[in-house]
Order: C-alpha cells, then sequence, then structure tokens
C-alpha cells in the first residue's frame, strides 16, 4: 500500500485574489505542497440572498486567479459540493495537514458551516487556521482600541505571493482529483451590464479612480448618474476579495498625500472605515441576519402587501426616481449608496414594509452583497436601530436634487423620456388634458402613484418617533452603544 503524500489546503472563500492573501502566504510557508480550493457549496447555491450574478463574479474571479496561476502550472480546483465532500474526496488522494481560510463574518448557514467544518477537522486530525479578513475581529466584546486595531492593520506589510517551484500540486494532480469530484464549468455569459470579476478588471477601476474619477467624488457621490463615474465602483471587488482593503488604503494614503483633492480622496478613505465598521458590528451581532439589532423595535408590526412588494420590486411604483433605481439596480447590479438607502426607505416607511422582506431581493440585485453591510445598513435606513436619525427620503424631492434634468430617470424609465419637468420627476400631477398632449396615459403606460406619499410619511414618522422613547428601545440605544461605539469615533467618521 502506498502512503498518501500529506498537503495542504487553501480554502478560498471571500477573498478570491492571489496578492495580499493570508491564507495563501501562510500555506506558502509551511513546508507542504499546497492545493488552492473553491467549493460552490449547496448551502449557498440554493440560499435565497445570491443570485446567479454572483455565482458568474465568482467565475470570472477563479478564471483571472488562473490565468496567473498558469506560470506555475496550477490551478484553483473549481467544485460544486458540500465542503465535507469536497475535503473527503481529497483525502482520497491525500492526506491533508491544515486547511488555511479567512475568518468569514457571513450568514447563518456559513457560520453553522464553519462549527460543522471545525468538527470534521477534528474528526479527521486536520489543523485549521483561519487569518483576519480585512481587520474584522472575531470574539470582541466591545470596540475598545478597535480603531486603533484596525489602522495598524491596514499599515502593515502587504503579503506578498512569490510562490517557489512546484509549491503547488500540478495541473495533472488537479486533474486527476477532478476525477473524484463534481467539476464546475466556469464559462460566463459576456453580454451582461455588470462590473466582470477578477482582481484585473478590480485594478483597472481602482486605479482609474485614483488616476482621475476621484475628482468630484464628493460632488457627485449622491447623484445618480454621476455617482457610476466619480464613485470608484470597487465594492463588488472588495465584497468577493479580489483587492484587500489594505491594497487600496495604502495606495489611497499615498494618493491623498500627492493630491490637490484631498478632500475627496480622505472621504473614500473614511468609507473603507465605515465598510470594516459595520461588518465588525455584524460580526458582533449576528442575530441581526433576522431581527433589528435594537429588541425594542421587535413590538413594530407593519401589515404586509404583496402588491406594493411586487410593485417595489418591478420598479412599478409610480415614483420614477424609486422605480428608475429598481430597474437601473437589476440590470446592473449597482446603484450608488443614496439611492440605495432610498429604496430601503420607501419600502420600510413609505410603503410601511418590514425590512426582512426587502433583503433577499436587494441581495440578488446587489453584485457586492455583502451580509456585514446589508443587514446593519437596511435596519439603519429602515429607523430600527434607535442610535442613528431618522431619515425618511422624499424620492420626489431626491430627484429634484440630484437629477434635476432627469437624466437617471428617462434613462431607466423611457416611458417618461419624453415629458418636461416638472411632469418626469412626478407624472401623477398631469391632468387628462396634459395626458393627451404627451400621449401618456397614467394607470396603463405608466402605474399611478401606489400610495399616498405625504400621509405614509407621517404614519412612519410619528410612529418611530414615538417609539424612539419606548423605555426598551432607550435601553437597548444604551447597549448598543456601549458596545460598538469607538472610542475616536469622530475621527472614524470624519473625512480625514
Ligand atoms: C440598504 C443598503 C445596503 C447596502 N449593501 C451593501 C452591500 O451589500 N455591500 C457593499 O459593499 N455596500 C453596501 N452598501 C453601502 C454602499 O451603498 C456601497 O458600498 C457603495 O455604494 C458602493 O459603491 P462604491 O464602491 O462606488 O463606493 P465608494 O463610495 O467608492 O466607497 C468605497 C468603498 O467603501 C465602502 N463603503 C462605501 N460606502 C459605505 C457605507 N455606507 N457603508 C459601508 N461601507 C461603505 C465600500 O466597500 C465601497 O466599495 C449598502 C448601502 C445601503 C443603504
Amino acid at each position: 500500500m502506498t502512503t498518501k503524500e500529506t498537503i495542504n489546503v487553501v480554502w478560498l472563500k471571500r477573498d478570491l485574489r492571489l496578492h495580499d492573501n493570508e491564507a495563501i502566504t501562510n500555506a506558502l510557508k509551511s513546508n507542504k505542497r499546497v492545493l488552492v480550493l473553491y467549493v460552490f457549496e449547496h448551502i449557498l447555491l440554493n440560499d435565497s440572498h445570491y443570485s446567479e450574478r454572483h455565482f458568474n463574479f465568482i467565475k470570472e474571479s477563479i478564471r483571472d486567479i488562473n490565468i496567473e496561476l498558469e506560470a506555475h502550472n496550477t490551478k484553483v480546483l473549481s467544485v460544486t459540493s458540500d465542503i465535507a465532500n469536497a475535503f473527503n474526496s481529497i483525502q482520497e488522494a491525500y492526506k491533508i495537514n491544515t486547511v488555511y481560510s479567512h475568518v468569514e463574518t457571513g450568514l447563518l448557514v456559513t457560520y453553522n458551516r464553519d462549527k460543522e467544518f471545525t468538527r470534521y477537522c477534528r474528526n479527521n486530525f486536520i489543523n485549521w487556521e483561519e487569518n483576519k479578513n480585512n481587520g474584522v475581529e472575531r470574539g470582541l466584546v466591545n470596540r475598545d482600541n478597535w480603531f486603533e486595531n484596525w489602522e495598524d492593520y491596514m499599515c502593515q506589510d502587504l503579503e506578498i505571493f512569490q510562490p517557489s517551484d512546484n509549491q503547488f500540486l500540478n495541473l495533472e494532480e488537479i486533474k486527476s482529483l477532478e476525477g473524484f469530484l463534481s467539476v464546475t464549468d466556469l464559462t460566463t455569459p459576456v453580454d451582461t451590464s455588470f462590473q466582470k470579476g477578477g482582481s484585473t478588471t478590480g485594478w483597472k477601476y481602482a486605479n482609474s479612480f485614483f488616476e482621475h474619477r476621484h475628482k468630484d467624488y464628493m460632488f457627485n457621490i449622491s447623484k445618480p448618474e454621476n455617482s457610476r463615474t466619480s464613485c470608484s465602483r470597487i465594492s463588488p471587488y472588495i465584497a468577493w476579495g479580489n483587492l484587500s482593503i489594505r491594497q487600496v488604503f495604502q495606495i489611497g494614503k499615498d494618493v491623498k498625500e500627492k493630491s490637490k483633492d484631498k478632500r475627496h480622496i480622505a472621504a473614500f478613505l473614511s468609507r473603507l472605515r465605515w465598510q470594516a465598521h459595520f461588518i465588525q458590528k455584524f460580526e458582533m451581532e449576528h442575530t441581526m441576519e433576522h431581527a433589528s439589532v435594537n429588541k425594542g423595535y421587535h413590538k413594530l408590526k407593519k401589515s404586509i402587501s404583496k402588491n406594493y412588494q411586487k410593485a417595489w420590486k418591478e420598479g412599478q411604483s409610480g415614483f420614477p426616481l424609486v422605480d428608475a433605481s429598481m430597474r437601473c439596480l437589476i440590470e446592473t447590479g449597482y446603484v450608488n449608496f443614496r439611492m440605495r438607502a432610498m429604496l430601503a426607505s420607501f419600502f420600510t416607511h413609505i410603503l410601511w414594509q418590514p425590512w426582512q422582506a426587502a433583503t433577499t431581493h436587494l441581495s440578488q440585485q446587489f453584485l457586492d452583497f455583502e451580509p456585514g453591510i446589508h443587514f446593519p445598513q437596511l435596519q439603519m435606513q429602515a429607523g430600527e436601530t434607535g442610535i442613528n436619525n431618522l431619515r425618511i427620503y422624499n424620492p420626489t424631492t431626491n430627484g429634484l436634487n440630484h437629477d434635476p434634468e432627469a437624466i437617471f430617470i428617462r434613462k431607466w424609465v423611457p416611458e417618461l423620456a419624453h415629458l418636461d419637468t416638472p411632469f418626469v420627476h412626478e407624472p401623477y400631477l398631469m391632468t387628462e388634458m396634459e395626458q393627451t398632449f404627451y400621449g401618456l396615459k397614467l394607470g396603463q403606460d405608466y402605474p399611478l402613484p401606489i400610495v399616498d406619499i405625504k400621509e405614509n410619511r407621517k404614519r412612519a414618522s410619528d410612529i418611530l418617533w414615538n417609539l424612539k422613547k419606548d423605555p426598551e428601545v432607550k435601553k437597548e440605544s444604551f447597549r448598543i452603544l456601549k458596545r460598538h461605539t469607538i472610542a475616536d469615533r469622530n475621527r472614524m467618521l470624519r473625512n480625514e
């Protein structure tokens, strides 16, 4: 009987890159040969938060990694499986000494899978070494020194990808492993409007932002059309780990030093801190996936309207900026922060629907779906944290302020493209006669508003302001502040 070779495995998750990837450098430092693995797990393929656009982005990211790995005569073993099955199959041919991966702040399904994998490793005498991801820490009880630790981490040297000869399992060996497993086809559709995955493309976005696109960053950040080129657009590359925050942060700091547009880059850098701040909050409050972090809001009961929800999801609410944003999001996987906040606010305040009913639709559409930002942001926008200001967005005012020529609206709601202002922002103001002049019949060519916005804004505002005074909401707010407030909060929030 031949003895099996002992190898180490890098289990890629949301760190789909070779450079500045601690799991990979740690594995390469070991004295064993290394296999790089990605598993398209059934638990995620079947999870309602995910959609095809995410898996295509992952496939593109792996293809990009594989191009660089060609020089090392290897590639990522990409399979569709459950984690235990994937590792069992690898163990048919090899003995695994250590698995390297990052700590995943994810959905409950991945947290439970990690617990099972810990048991699996114990039963199979495998070590599992997990590294910190983007400065987020496991096991914290408060945020003492959190900001300083995050900054220290961001200023550390980058992990260099420098394998020596034959450190990886070669293509032949991976091919024979594929015989035991269900190999994932990595081809993806080319004719979509989504950003394409992979570090190579990610760096094109980051570099062009640092070179010239940042110049009007803060002026355009809330504008639905101009933000598409003025903002960095690196969020999917960060969410799936094509770029590490540390790589981007270090370049950003250098650019800021030399730049005439310091405040724009400073504002961008502060958002990189928010990224970790939100994920850290989710890491420490994982029940946020299903329930408001402030337990005082659990008593808030909203009646469900399937019709309202359907109209919102399909961009048929009768409010042009809401519909334009939703249709654009569905088609391209991206809208800027303000439009996301407005979509969430419209759903939870104006339509008075529970934020939980918006989560999967939005996460399926956001190409950059990141659980650690998604759930805390939704609750914040719904006004259910007790510690943030209540903001009920008025879609018409936002349209007039941030899309005054209605360029964005006309593009995404073509049935309104020929209307003049103010009708393109408020088509429901048109009289019967005006509808005839413009050749647009409300309720037929474009929906009438599905709700009375003025009345509904007032209802939401009254109820939520009153709830803020509720003793349980106050007690919970105090608890949340104590657990999550950063000592140097002002510095973190400032654009520096
Ligand atoms: C309801 C709602 C859900 C959201 N869900 C996600 C999500 O799933 N994934 C996600 O990456 N962002 C999410 N955001 C935050 C924000 O809208 C996006 O990060 C941003 O629009 C991405 O565009 P950009 O890369 O051009 O950002 P830039 O403005 O160029 O910012 C650079 C990076 O900073 C981070 N960032 C920016 N704004 C925020 C913010 N408000 N909170 C935390 N991090 C931020 C992102 O990683 C972003 O890529 C959500 C916001 C809302 C209101």
